[in-house]
């Protein structure tokens, strides 16, 4: 079937912010051949790509130039089964969470801490999908993706993906040129409970039945739920900066002038602060001008009150970076992509 190509797509209700944003030009894509079509039409007509996902990772300005290619196509399928594990191929444009509910319900273990995460498949990889203390590059075997500019499909392997902390090299060397099609996952058919994130452990302690993935999966939405907006119902883009890494000595120096900051360990010679406590310190958690504001269980997340814009958001995420950094002189970095945001 012909691909539809629409013209002035408003894709509002394609971005968990829900700010306004028009797309010069959209086309949803279900499978490898449809994708293959829509990068050569991009191609031979001049016009930049935007890959959406569930728009739950992105800031959108008004207008987005182009053509944006909307990841729909949906399959799950067993690649490789034994006693212990079980690797499964999966299409891109499924829903994250959905995915996870279904591995959960099979008994698989590895995912269930990463519930709840909105979101595609697709997407998991890109920023390396983190939460209560796993990343999704533990049970990433591998990943096909097509090149952009080549319309190639090439294979990266788990250590080909330079998985870091919510970073890979679809965010570093090689942004903007892939569109990831499949994920391949392997998880356990074993118990392997991950429970070091304390306030999971916490909400598990008492549990007396037998812990499975469903069950702590199901822990894992309360505890997200009790604390993080349902972005359907106040839309937002989940964490809105990444927790700064920062030297060992730089950590110590703030520890001295701040004793409650939380430091965490992170990989090499160095340490992750909290940026949502950064934030709170600083006096925003709660801030709520009416369009926009600072989510009062979370400051981590910005939240659009329902008429917001993408510069309503970005000015209020400039107002915080410029405050952190005057406060405690530590930089932050937004997390979401941005698209379509002038000069
Ligand atoms: P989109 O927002 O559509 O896209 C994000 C980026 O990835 C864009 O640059 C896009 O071009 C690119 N992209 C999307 N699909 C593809 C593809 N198939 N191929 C190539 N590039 C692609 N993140 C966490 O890590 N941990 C959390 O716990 C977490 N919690 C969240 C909670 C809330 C309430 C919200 C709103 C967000 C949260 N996030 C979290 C952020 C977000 O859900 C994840 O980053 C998610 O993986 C984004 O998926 P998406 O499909 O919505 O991507
Ligand atoms: P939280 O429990 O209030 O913790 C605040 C921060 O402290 C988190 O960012 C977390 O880092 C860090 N932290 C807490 N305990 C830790 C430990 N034992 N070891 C290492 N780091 C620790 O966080 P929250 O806002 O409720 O979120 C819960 C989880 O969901 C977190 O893992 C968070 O990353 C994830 N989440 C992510 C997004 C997103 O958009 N990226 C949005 C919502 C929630 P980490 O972030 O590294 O875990």
């Amino acid at each position: 079937m012909a691909l539809l190509f629409i013209p002035e797509f408003n894709l509002q209700a394609f971005n968990t912010l829900a700010v306004p944003a028009i797309a010069e030009n959209y086309v949803a894509v279900t499978t490898k051949a449809e994708l293959d079509a829509a990068l050569t039409y991009a191609r031979s007509h001049n016009l930049a790509v935007m890959i959406l996902g569930g728009g739950s990772n992105v800031v959108l300005g008004a207008y987005i130039k182009g053509l944006v290619i909307h990841m729909r196509g949906q399959g799950i399928s067993v690649v490789e089964e034994t006693e212990h594990a079980i690797e499964l191929k999966v299409a891109a444009g499924e829903v994250w969470h959905e995915f996870v509910e279904y591995t959960v319900a099979h008994g698989y273990w590895g995912l269930e801490n990463l519930s709840l995460i909105p979101g595609t498949v697709g997407a998991a990889p890109i920023q390396n999908i983190g939460a209560y203390g796993i990343e999704v590059k533990e049970v990433i075997v591998e990943l096909s993706a097509i090149n952009r500019a080549t319309g190639i499909e090439v294979t990266f392997s788990n250590e080909g993906c330079d998985f870091t902390y919510r970073n890979s090299i679809f965010k570093q060397a090689l942004a903007g040129q892939y569109v990831v099609l499949f994920v391949n996952f392997r998880l356990s058919k074993t118990p392997c409970p991950r429970l070091n994130y304390p306030a999971l452990a916490e909400a598990v302690a008492t549990v007396r039945e037998p812990l499975t993935p469903e069950l702590i999966s199901q822990y894992v939405c309360e505890i997200r739920r009790s604390k993080l907006p349902d972005p359907t119902v106040i839309p937002n883009a989940g964490s809105f900066f990444k927790n700064p890494i920062v030297d060992c000595h730089i950590a110590d120096q703030l520890r001295s002038q701040f004793p409650t900051m939380p430091i965490y360990p992170a990989s090499g010679n160095k340490v992750k602060l909290a940026a949502g406590w950064l934030i709170d310190q600083a006096g925003w958690r709660g801030f709520d001008n009416g369009i926009v504001g600072v989510h009062p269980k979370q400051a981590l997340v910005l939240t659009n009150k329902g008429r917001g814009t993408a510069k309503d958001i970005l000015s209020l995420a400039d107002s915080l970076v410029a405050d952190v950094q005057q406060k405690f002189n530590v930089t932050l970095e937004m997390e979401p992509d941005s698209y379509g945001i002038p000069e």
